[in-house]
């Protein structure tokens, strides 16, 4: 039974959504929540206002059939406005849904007379129509509401309107105007409410967008590690505060493999290479891809050994064998790195580093180099600075026995 009304239900949620989205997709997107929330509108009027109009129709038969009849009217009217909205047609949907509650219920108070508190639906009215309107089109909405309010006073202030136009009795038409009231409060918090969760949809999703769109901006697609653009607030934050290890990892002989192996092949070594040497570093560790085979390491805080140590590693992290059309090549990397201990620009740490990978190369690849550059680095270019920088650290390679630093014999 339970599952019987659940089900009913979410088949009602399904028609009635479907019907509600009636029409967006022939809009410009900013008019989509105004035809949503036009369509709710329209759809709760209707269906909650059909029983009304039986009520007035037995009220005081027959004399209360007139009043039924454009009540019944006025329903089709809508249905009218949700096709209408369903086209496309905005602007006679609208008029025609908007318009239509407020002549209904000025109607509607004119022949039950004033006090029977439809000018007060009218008020509330006003307020929903402003709600649906004015994410896109305030002044329509104001204008619709300022209508509403006038005629809601002027049915309040003259005389004329005090005096019921039917027998009908007073409980039918307290019945009758509770119920509108309450419906119209309803569709003025539905809609509200219609319109909230739109709209944070809307925000979440732009959210999302924004997040991926800026994941996409800082992200090398072939490797999944940051570019230049995604490492430059790392470089910007240690280039401010020292005290850091700058490395710089290249593919030896990279051409030769491509040229042996095919650029798609590659391709796949740069991929798996930069994952062998992200998942050798700590997560701390801001790796790039600085150029076409080389990946630049920052790493906040950590010594030359310590660092020398974890670059030793992802050096090794990174050898592997690849094999393609019978043939196999050896993938191998040489790393330079430098230890910064003082604020200074970052080129004078990219150069020393690029020297460092220089030597590795030259003394046989597959190595790593590294230095501490202690001095203060220079502010005006990295020429002047890297001739001003003196190098202290003692160049650590594999041969010196060091633990954790040694190199494989050059290739
Ligand atoms: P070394 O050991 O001195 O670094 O020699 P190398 O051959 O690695 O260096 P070189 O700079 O001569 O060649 C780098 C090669 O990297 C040349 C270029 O075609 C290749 N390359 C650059 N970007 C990509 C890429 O995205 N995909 C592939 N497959 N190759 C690339
Ligand atoms: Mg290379
Ligand atoms: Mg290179």
């Amino acid at each position: 039974m339970r599952g019987l009304f659940a089900r009913a239900m979410h088949r009602l949620n399904a028609v009635f959504t479907r019907l509600s989205d009636s029409g967006i997709d022939r809009v410009p997107d900013s008019h989509v929540r105004m035809i949503q929330g036009a369509n709710h509108f329209f759809l709760i009027s209707t269906l909650t206002n059909a029983p009304l109009a039986v009520l007035i129709a037995i009220a005081s038969w027959p004399d209360t059939l007139s009043p039924a009849v454009s009540h019944v009217a006025m329903i089709a009217g809508w249905f009218v406005a949700v096709f209408l909205n369903g086209r496309g047609r905005l602007a006679s949907a609208n008029l025609l849904g908007v318009g239509l509650p407020l002549v209904q219920f000025t109607y509607l108070s004119v022949v039950f007379s004033s006090s029977s508190l439809f000018e007060l639906q009218l008020l509330l009215l006003g307020g929903l129509v402003y709600v649906v309107f004015v994410p896109t089109r305030w002044r329509s909405g104001l204008l619709f509401s300022l209508i509403g309010l006038v005629v809601a006073a002027v049915l309040v202030a003259v005389p004329a309107f005090a005096e019921p136009r039917y027998d009908v009795p007073a409980w039918w038409i307290a019945t009758i105007a509770v119920f509108n009231l309450a419906n119209v409060a309803f569709f003025l918090f539905s809609t509200g409410f219609f319109n909230n969760s739109y709209l944070q949809r809307e925000r979440r999703r732009n959210g999302e967008l924004l997040a991926d769109a800026h994941l996409l901006a800082v992200t090398d697609s072939l490797t999944g590690l940051y570019n230049r653009r995604g490492i430059e607030p790392e470089l910007q934050s240690a280039q401010v505060t020292g005290d850091y290890v700058l490395a710089i990892a290249d593919i030896d002989h990279f051409k030769q493999i491509n040229d042996r192996l095919g650029h798609q092949v590659g391709d796949t070594v740069l991929s798996d290479v930069a994952a062998g040497i992200r998942g050798a570093l700590p997560d701390a560790a801001a790796i790039a891809r600085w150029g076409g085979e080389e990946f630049l390491i920052v790493m906040i805080q950590v010594q030359l050994p310590e660092a020398l140590t974890m670059l030793e590693r992802a050096r090794e992290a990174a050898n592997r064998q690849v094999s393609a059309g019978g043939r196999t090549e050896d993938v191998t990397i040489s790393i330079g790195a430098v230890r910064v201990e003082r604020p200074g620009s970052v080129d004078v740490a990219i150069a020393r580093a690029d020297g460092q990978l220089y030597e590795a190369k030259r003394g046989g690849r597959n190595t790593v180099r590294g230095v501490t550059l202690r001095e203060r680095a220079g502010r005006r270019g990295p020429a002047e600075a890297t001739a001003s920088a003196e190098v202290t650290g003692a160049v650590l390679e594999a041969a010196d026995g060091a633990a954790g630093q040694t190199s494989s014999p050059g290739v």
